[in-house]
């Protein structure tokens, strides 16, 4: 057995699950903040073999599902123009907008719409297409912004200048205080997105235990990984203690990756972001940087945004606010299905309701 296999090692498993069942004392309702675990945990099978006092809440962790219906709108202003490639994720082609439109309805009405694997790639499409305007749609957390800011540096080192970016980037931890502050919401404890740790470091969430009394655990996505991570924040709850911790350590550096950071900081300014479901929450964006201007297709292209009502019927907003599993929609399963996306958290592989419909959960 290599080391990584005995992070799902079965008798593990069951020895920590165990623990789980007699240490916890009343119960534990937990919120995790990364679509990777949203579906680790799923996938693993863990969400029915936990006690039932074992609360399982999806937070705002997938990227997809919060890019606002606003911020889709401006996506496909930019696709309906002529002169304008489209350079995106696959993962945004089927997320809605007005109406239920999509990036995917605008490439077969003949938008030029590109699906990338890498932001290089679309630097690449810029220089293979002089002529156009390519902009490349900058969507995700820490995780992806330092990607998107080195693009930016490369086209500038290489004189581009019909590459650009429209940044809908945003901040775990301004969205997180967001959520925490809400006095609806019922969450004893967090586990902390792995990837997302590993560039902004697990102090990034101090105050969640300073200013919010909760227990935290920053931790990986194996199945042994998050039962660690729940009978920690089991004994830390029955204690009454509040700390970050960081069980990720073979990835999570406590200083996370200042190289990363530094690349961020320089071609990124924190801005105020719109997150679907939640909306205007200050702080939690990112912008690009005056220095880098240039390439900022919302400044170059006079981009704005518009306002759009809510998806008529969709409870993503509740769902990533931890106060409905997704099951609980109305038209979870029935109007709204992966082969026939609703909302955005049907769309995306990430997505609690996708991950609910998939391992075909009765929670
Ligand atoms: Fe929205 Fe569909 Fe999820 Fe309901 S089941 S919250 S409609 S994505």
């Amino acid at each position: 057995m290599s080391v990584l296999d005995k992070f799902s090692d079965p008798k593990l498993c069951r020895s920590l699950l165990d623990r789980i069942h007699a240490e916890l004392d009343g119960e534990l309702r937990f919120m995790e903040v990364c679509g990777t675990h949203t579906v680790s945990i799923f996938r693993s099978g863990l969400h029915s073999l936990l006690p039932d006092r074992v609360i399982h809440l999806s937070g705002p962790g997938c990227p997809v599902c919060v890019t606002h219906e606003s911020e889709v709108a401006m996506y496909l202003d930019l696709a309906s123009r002529d002169d304008v490639i489209v350079a995106t994720f696959g993962d945004l082609m089927r997320v809605p907008g007005p109406g239920g439109r999509n990036l995917k309805a605008a490439q077969a009405d003949g938008a030029r719409v590109a699906v990338v694997y890498s932001p290089f790639d679309a630097v690449k499409l810029a220089q293979a297409n002089p002529d156009a305007k390519v902009v490349f749609l900058g969507i995700g957390f820490e995780t992806t912004a330092p990607t998107v800011a080195a693009t930016i540096q490369m086209a500038a080192k290489a004189g581009l200048d019909n590459f650009h970016v429209v940044s809908f980037h945003k901040l775990v931890p301004p969205a997180l205080r967001a959520l925490m502050a809400d006095p609806e919401l019922r969450v004893d404890a967090l586990i902390m997105p792995g990837h997302v740790t590993s560039i902004i470091g697990p102090r990034a969430y101090d105050f969640l235990a300073e200013e919010f009394h909760l227990p935290s655990v920053v931790t990986g996505f194996d199945p042994l990984d998050i039962l660690q991570s729940l009978l920690e924040l089991v004994r830390q709850k029955n204690a009454g203690r509040a700390e970050v911790v960081n069980m990720y350590t073979r990835a999570v550096p406590e200083e996370g990756n200042p190289k990363a950071m530094s690349i961020m900081n320089e071609i990124f300014v924190p801005a105020d972001a719109l997150w679907r479901g939640i909306g205007m929450i200050p702080g939690s964006g990112l912008e690009i940087a005056p220095a880098y201007e240039r390439f900022d297709a919302k400044k170059v292209l006079g981009l704005e945004l518009v306002d759009v009502p809510p998806i008529k019927g969709c409870r993503c907003g509740d769902v990533l606010r931890g106060k409905l599993t997704p099951n609980k929609c109305p038209l979870f399963g029935k109007a709204c299905t992966p082969a026939k996306p609703v909302g955005p958290c049907m769309v995306s592989t990430e997505g609690s309701c996708a991950a609910y419909f998939k391992y075909n959960t009765e929670l």
